[in-house]
């Protein structure tokens, strides 16, 4: 297995990584249908880096085409984000016209109900029938950080392929395994990562900082790839949870990981990752992991066990009515229907199972997470 890594400012230098592993060649042939997926998760432009640039898609489309096969680019934005709107904030409202190839919105397109059958948190989902019948799917993520899930790069991009609401699902059953499940129903033949522009900080995927990453990278396996990803941002793979299961459940390809292109050293930049506390790891001085313990104990027995728990563990959710324009998206997005508009938004902590799906949506960046 190989990731190919291009230090570039230029969305057309995908060409060169993927020239790097071998050449579109070595991923589809003639005649077959291959999905393209970028993240376009949101209606906001790729210079925020929360989208791919569709530069960069449509070039990969092209590479696609030039081989006799058929490149069909299809994407789900967060749920209740209507997907005209993100395609048309993103770049994409005319890419068919302007490119000559298909682009599908997942929820407007036929979908079927699917079996998971390696599924631990989720056994089924539903995903449109254009994907499930594609001969090969290509993934092309942001390199961005995320507030749950520390980074959402190629594993984490298949959750754009859940038709809508059926996303909460996946929230509702543990969104680590759910990627992970996701993953094992849906193999991803090639990824190739948009870092020119990605995002880092706790307000990832939609609300962190924009930057600079200047890197295009291409790899052979989704897991390693997201490996490659996580280091490029100066993270420690080992602390993102779904990399981790994934490798434990034997996801990923085994044996030794080749690097082509530049190196990672010339593109890897200390980056702000999201903060998660981790009561289980020795990086916590045994005095400091006591006393939160001693903390977490007494606070439970005061306060009721489940809530400090999550609290402790995960966060709340956090609104400024400051920034908030009352557009209520956060109402339809939350799960549980643990948010009521009172005055303004107000989150029933009691209620609420901590899966910031409210922060992802929140077109102002009016919710965070509160340690
Ligand atoms: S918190 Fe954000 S999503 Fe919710 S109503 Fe306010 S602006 Fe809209
Ligand atoms: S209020 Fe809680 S449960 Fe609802 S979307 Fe926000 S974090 Fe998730």
């Amino acid at each position: 297995m190989s990731v190919a890594i291009v230090k570039t400012k230029n969305p057309r230098d995908v060409r060169k990584a993927v020239e790097l592993l071998g050449g579109m060649e070595r991923f589809v042939a003639k005649g077959e249908k291959v999905i393209v997926k970028p993240n376009i998760c949101a209606a906001m432009g790729s210079e925020t880096g929360a989208v791919t640039d569709p530069l960069l898609v449509a070039e990969v489309a092209k590479m696609v085409a030039e081989c006799g096969a058929e490149p069909i680019v299809v994407e789900s934005p967060i749920y209740p984000i209507g997907s005209q709107r993100a395609f048309r904030k993103a770049g994409y409202a005319d890419f068919e016209g302007r490119y000559g190839f298909e682009l599908v919105d997942a929820n407007a397109a036929e979908a079927i109900e699917v079996e998971i059958p390696r599924g631990l948190a989720i056994d089924h989902t539903i995903i449109p029938r254009v994907v499930l019948e594609a001969d090969k799917l290509i993934n092309v993520p942001v390199i961005k950080t995320h507030l749950q899930t520390m980074v959402s790069l190629g594993m984490k991009n298949l959750k754009g392929l859940v038709v809508g609401k059926q996303k909460h699902l996946i929230h509702l059953c543990g969104l680590d395994q759910g990627i992970v499940d996701l993953n094992t129903l849906i193999k991803s033949d090639l990824v190739i990562m948009d870092g020119i522009i990605g995002m880092e900080g706790s307000g990832g995927p939609t609300n962190g900082r924009a930057v600079e990453m200047d890197v295009v990278l291409a790899g052979d396996d989704v897991v390693e790839a997201d490996c490659v990803g996580v280091r490029i941002m100066s993270g420690d793979p080992e602390r993102v949870k779904h990399i981790q299961l994934a490798c434990e459940q034997g996801l990923g390809a085994t044996g030794e990981l080749k690097f082509l292109g530049d190196s990672l050293e010339s593109v890897a930049t200390k980056r702000d990752l999201p903060k998660f506390p981790d009561l289980s790891r020795t990086l916590i001085s045994g005095v400091a992991l006591h006393a939160l313990d001693a903390f977490r104990e007494v606070s439970m027995r005061l306060f009721g066990g489940e809530r400090v728990e999550k609290r402790v563990k995960l966060g709340d959710p956090v609104i400024d009515c400051e920034i908030c324009d009352k557009c209520k998206l956060c109402l339809e997005a939350c799960p549980v229907d643990a948010i009521e508009m009172e005055d303004f938004p107000a989150v029933r902590l009691d209620d609420c199972i901590r899966c910031f799906c409210c922060a992802e949506v929140c077109p102002k960046g009016a919710i965070s997470k509160k340690l």
